[in-house]
């Protein structure tokens, strides 16, 4: 398939409703459909895929989404940088609603996914994917958090530069427990939907960094009734328009595809995958 994209956006339509010529493209991949089609467009002179991580309706809960499919749907039409926004809870009474965190690290705290494109599962084309072990110390893109950074503050829009995001399991939130004891350990926003995405696209040698917006106070660092869909969906519908803004300004910020300087391109290190990269 010839290049129709260089950077990839995982998020909802209110990120590319209003863009002009929106391309909609089915893809098909190996692990079967992704959450919905990709959205191209283009802002800044740059050409972005834009895919509703849990479809276009939202009827997928982040425990069925297909991981795989996602990542490479977008490669697959040329994708090589993605920035990922998400509505995280904040695990830290600092951080409350509205607060846009960059994380700079991740803890897995999730059960049921597929996490790897190395799990020896033969492909439809018969080929068979080694055992890689890739390293995975800083799970994030530094050049796309940077980009995401310079984005905020010329938004005026003070984010913060770093922390560690929790990925639980869900569709449900935490008890006050599991919130208190993630925010014991220092951890600054817990969200249902940042990881696998992170290691597959390391796994495709692929640029990820993370917008996360703090849509609520998670349930061990407020007082109230604990976390709502509701509020989860007010608070984000609030701060969706200088989100959109930062998440255009950092897409135009990245480098381009050849310009990369991180390692992330070469996060295999050489070694064989056993299957051809899209
Ligand atoms: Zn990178």
């Amino acid at each position: 398939m010839s290049e129709q994209a260089e950077i990839g956006v995982i998020g909802g339509s209110g990120f590319y409703s209003f863009l002009d010529d929106v391309t909609e493209v089915t893809v098909e991949t190996p692990y079967g459909p992704p959450s919905d089609s990709l959205f191209l467009g283009e802002t800044g002179g740059r050409k972005v895929a834009f895919l509703p991580r849990h479809g276009r309706g939202h009827h997928l809960p982040p425990n069925r989404i297909n991981y795989r499919a996602n990542m490479w749907a977008l490669r697959s039409v040329g994708v090589r940088q993605i920035i990922a926004p998400c509505a995280v809870g904040g695990l830290q009474p600092e951080y409350g609603p509205g607060t846009l965190v960059i994380p700079d690290q991740l803890v897995d705290r999730t059960k049921t996914r597929q996490q790897s494109f190395f799990d020896g599962e033969t492909l439809p084309d018969g080929s068979v994917p080694n055992v890689l072990h890739l390293t995975f110390a800083d799970p994030y893109c530094e050049a796309g958090r940077q980009a995401s950074l310079r984005a905020a503050r010329d938004q005026g829009w003070q984010a913060v530069d770093g922390g560690t995001m929790c990925v639980i399991e869900g569709p449900r939130f935490s008890t006050r427990a599991e919130s208190r004891w993630h925010a014991a350990q220092g951890w600054s926003v817990v969200g249902m939907t940042g990881h696998p995405e992170a290691v597959l696209a390391r796994e495709l040698e692929l640029c990820y960094s993370s917008l996360a917006l703090v849509t609520d106070l998670d349930a061990g660092a407020e007082a109230g009734e604990g976390v709502s869909h509701e509020e989860v969906l007010r608070v984000f519908g609030e701060n969706i328009d200088r989100l959109r803004q930062v998440l255009f300004e950092a897409v135009r910020e990245l480098p381009a595809g050849s310009d990369r300087k991180c390692e992330c391109g070469a996060a295999l290190g050489g070694q064989e995958p056993g299957f051809t990269l899209p």
